[in-house]
């Protein structure tokens, strides 16, 4: 069967069209500037990259044209809508309403739409992108997969703040973590490549993108991760700040003259290694070339970036009594060799040794620890889409 995979913002719109049967992509793209004029990227598989500006007012245009050309005469991957058999929807925010993905009905939309406050920009887009979808291939089974799901099985020790109980009580406010699909995918990929049953393993996944995150896997179930009620929190990500004292917001915001807004802005654009380097950049590949030219900050970025995801390593060592495996994946996780090598070398205490070798490799499926390492270090490159896919066709 052909599942198409729409991962839905407010005015972007990623897709790719995945066989089940083979895991293959078929064709793959992006609409953009939705609702300011619109550009739709669509590759097929072994063709040309086409790009074309396109008016897409509102997100149904831009999904008209992604059928458009999925079914081009030409160019396209399929020969009607009827060979496209579910849409797999990719929604950020399940709060505690979904512990699993679910065929979408209109009670789903509804229990969704509830869950809005927690993810004010994301789950209204992503609701936008199932409304689209229905209406323009009724009758297609759509698939919700959230992003929240996976991290529903932390124990309160680990979802509860230290703020009155009755905000948890009255607006639900707890940790609920992100990326749960990555952490799903690659923790149980980590252990089919071990050879141990998921059930039976200890896995540490840093998944290392521009939003990064941390999560400790025990027997197949997430226990604990570093996303909290929204994305913010946690590792120190491309623009934004992760764990801070929460006190310096009072303090900037009396210093700078900020509101709530301000200071929001301020925590999740203009932080992180983006801030911390001096406004070089966000992105890893330029602050590795400029620490290695003898930026200060950038070296300085990088430093505090790998600190912080080893002690959040660190933390969840203790949070299972141990480790078997750390799994390296997302564009940083999967490409930085001294990113990498950085963040395990504060694990010798856990009897890791790295394989120089092998982890000069990048964004390949590897084991990077020694054959004598007490805990087996991997990188394993994410396929979100793929996970998407599989939850899919598995539900219907
Ligand atoms: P997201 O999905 O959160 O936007 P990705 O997982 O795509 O992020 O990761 C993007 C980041 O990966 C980039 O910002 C960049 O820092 C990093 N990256 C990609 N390729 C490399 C590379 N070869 N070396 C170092 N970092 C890289």
């Amino acid at each position: 069967m052909n599942v198409l995979v729409i991962n839905c913002g407010s005015s972007s719109l990623k897709f790719q069209l995945i066989n089940s049967d083979t895991e293959a992509v078929l064709a793959k793209g992006l609409c953009e500037r939705i609702g300011i004029d619109g550009r739709l990227t669509y590759q097929p598989a072994g063709g040309e990259k086409e790009v074309n500006e396109l008016a897409m007012p509102t997100h149904t245009e831009a999904i008209q044209f992604v059928i458009d050309a999925l079914t081009n005469e030409k160019t396209g991957v399929v020969k009607s809508l009827d060979e496209i058999g579910a849409v797999g929807h990719r929604l950020v925010h399940g709060g505690e309403k979904f512990a699993s993905s679910v065929v979408i009905t209109e009670e789903v939309k509804k229990a969704v739409e509830e869950c809005n406050d927690l993810a004010p920009l994301h789950n209204p887009a992503n609701l936008i992108g199932v409304n689209a979808c229905e209406k323009l291939m009724p009758g297609t089974p759509m698939v919700a997969v959230f992003d929240t799901a996976f991290h529903q099985t932390m124990p309160e020790k680990a979802y509860m703040y230290g703020l009155p109980y009755e905000y948890y009580e009255k607006y639900k406010v707890r940790r609920y973590g992100f990326h749960g699909t990555s952490h799903s995918f690659v923790s149980k990929r980590a252990a089919e490549l071990v050879g141990v049953p998921y059930d039976q393993t200890k896995t540490i996944v840093c998944h290392l993108g521009n939003g990064a995150s941390v999560s400790a896997v025990l027997n197949g179930k997430s226990v604990d991760t570093s996303m909290g009620l929204t994305p913010l929190e946690g590792l120190v990500m491309g623009t934004r700040s992760g764990d801070i004292d929460p006190a310096i917001l009072e303090f900037i915001a009396k210093k700078e003259n900020l509101d709530i807004e301000g200071l929001m802005n301020m925590l999740n654009k203009k932080s992180g290694v983006f801030g911390l380097s001096n406004n070089l950049s966000s992105d890893f590949r330029d602050l590795l070339e400029a620490s290695e030219a003898g930026n200060g900050p950038a070296k300085i970025a990088i430093e505090v970036f790998c600190y912080r995801v080893a002690k959040y390593v660190g933390a969840y060592v203790a949070a299972m009594n141990g480790v078997d495996n750390i799994v390296f994946t997302a564009g940083i996780g999967e490409n930085s060799v001294p990113v990498r090598e950085k963040v395990c070398s504060y694990f010798g205490y856990l009897g890791v040794t790295i394989d120089k070798e092998a982890n000069a490799k990048r964004g390949e499926e590897i084991v990077i620890s020694t054959p004598d390492s007490k805990v087996k270090v991997l990188v394993i490159p994410t396929n979100e889409e793929l996970a998407i896919a599989r939850e899919t066709v598995a539900l219907i």
